[in-house]
């Protein structure tokens, strides 16, 4: 079965519909998405309208929950807060209440699936080093955890109890008797320097992940920003990917 994961849509339109595509020309079975379907772009109701029909599970992230103020967002950047609070403006009831009825972490198809970190999902915890990496693995019996938040893809495998290596690659081949905790990067807002809209697909028969990227129309994007009046910083860093 060929298995499509993405995360971190962030109301970008024009990211999701590419990505959505390349799912569809992929072959993939199934669809999950990992969280923050909202809270920077211009098209937060269409992402999530499009989500909640084409993925077979759905998470929510940091930003749906600062959107539904479940999350403090003191603690923000001064652009995120601002377009959480556009975006909680955007949304009708029945939007509101799907992103209230979504999970942080959840089992699926034998994987474990979280927003941000499988120990204490709805903290937000990033995973960023190797001994972040390592107090996760204590905290999934799957043998893959997926997570998103960061924005940025990165695969972690431990090799044996106690031994985690982080790989830099584009493809991974899954083993046996080894763990993997993959961060599958960010559709609508990726920052890791590269701004096309990233997505993983993992093909469970040939044992493989392999992390895809695919450009979209980024001033489109940014377009319908400026026209929304949000915040400059965040239509500028759409076209570094940072
Ligand atoms: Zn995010």
């Amino acid at each position: 079965m060929r298995i499509g994961i993405f995360s971190d849509v962030h109301g970008n339109l024009e990211a999701l519909l590419v990505v959505l595509a390349g799912l569809e020309a992929e072959k993939v079975e199934r669809r999950a998405c990992l969280g923050d379907l909202v809270g920077y772009g211009p098209d937060p109701g269409a992402c999530m309208d499009l989500i909640r029909q084409r993925a077979d599970v759905v998470l929510a992230g940091n930003h749906d929950h600062a959107v539904l103020g479940l999350t403090d967002i003191s603690l923000f950047n001064p652009y995120a807060r601002t377009a959480v609070l556009w975006t909680r403006s955007q949304l009708t009831p029945a939007e509101t209440s799907y992103l209230a009825g979504l999970p942080v972490s959840c089992s699926w198809e034998g994987l474990c699936l979280a927003h941000s970190s499988p120990c204490e999902p709805a903290m937000w915890h990033y995973v960023f080093s190797l001994e972040e990496a390592e107090t996760n693995f204590h905290c999934f019996r799957e043998p893959i955890c997926f997570v998103g938040h960061s924005h940025s893809p990165a695969f972690f495998v431990q090799e044996e109890p106690g031994r985690v290596v982080c790989r830099q690659a584009t493809r991974l081949d899954i083993e046996k008797g080894k763990r993997y905790l993959i961060n599958v990067g960010s559709v609508g807002q990726p920052r890791d320097g590269d701004p096309r809209a990233g997505y993983l697909i993992y093909d469970t028969d040939a044992a493989r992940i392999e992390l895809k990227r695919v450009a979209y129309d980024v001033a489109a994007t940014q377009a319908k920003m400026a026209r929304a009046g949000l915040p400059r910083f965040l239509i500028e860093r759409l076209a570094v990917g940072h």
